[in-house]
């Protein structure tokens, strides 16, 4: 049997960066590591496509999966269920195609007790302050939903420790390098 992939784990409040950085990971490493698209009952946003950014299904639909078993993880958060689909990231990981799953705590915990050896980062924010200045720049969210994701992120913050590693974003060049490093590490000695 050949290589196997390695599961990647990141996690981070909303507005943190980690979509930024994970694209560039993806972007530099083509081939070698892909992300892996996640089932949501959350709405669309603008700009979102299904079956790109998330497979925007029903409440019905996704009980029905998780029912079914089909997620490797699922979570709600801040009011819609996120789920991520098993048979996809297991069929790339058996390819030895690593892959990166952009999931909040509570994924992230059910992720490492079925995969312990998945390698897991938490972004951090500079401080509370910059983080709420960059959910609201993004303009993509309610006033109640900032909130929410504030008050969310304010639980998130301290499972940090949680994580194989933590990288402060900052500086997003400086933010990069650390994450490039980490993957390069982690793929190599895989
Ligand atoms: P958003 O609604 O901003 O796209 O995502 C909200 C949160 O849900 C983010 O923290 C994101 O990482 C998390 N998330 C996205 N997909 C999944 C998933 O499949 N499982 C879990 N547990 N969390 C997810």
């Amino acid at each position: 049997m050949g290589k196997m992939g390695v599961l990647f784990v990141f996690s981070g409040p909303s507005g943190v960066g980690k979509g930024t950085l994970k694209k560039r990971l993806l972007e530099e490493f083509k081939g070698q590591i892909v992300d892996s698209v996640s089932a949501t009952t959350r709405e669309p946003r603008k700009d979102e496509q299904d079956g790109r950014e998330y497979f925007f299904i029903s409440r019905q639909e996704f009980d029905r999966r998780v029912e079914n078993n089909d997620f490797l993880e699922h979570a709600e958060f801040s009011g819609n269920c996120y789920g991520t689909p098993r048979e996809n990231v297991m069929n790339l990981l058996n390819r030895g195609i690593d892959v990166v799953l952009e999931i909040d705590v509570q994924g992230a915990r059910q992720v490492r007790e079925k995969m312990s050896d998945c390698v897991s980062i938490f972004i951090l924010p500079p401080s509370f302050e910059e983080l709420e200045h960059r959910l609201r720049e993004r303009h993509t969210e309610t006033e109640d939903k900032i909130l929410e994701r504030l008050e969310t992120a304010r639980r998130e913050i301290p499972c940090a420790p949680e994580y194989d590693y933590q990288i402060v974003n900052n500086d997003l060049d400086a933010a990069y390098d650390q994450l490039r490093n980490v993957y390069v590490h982690a793929a190599q000695r895989a």
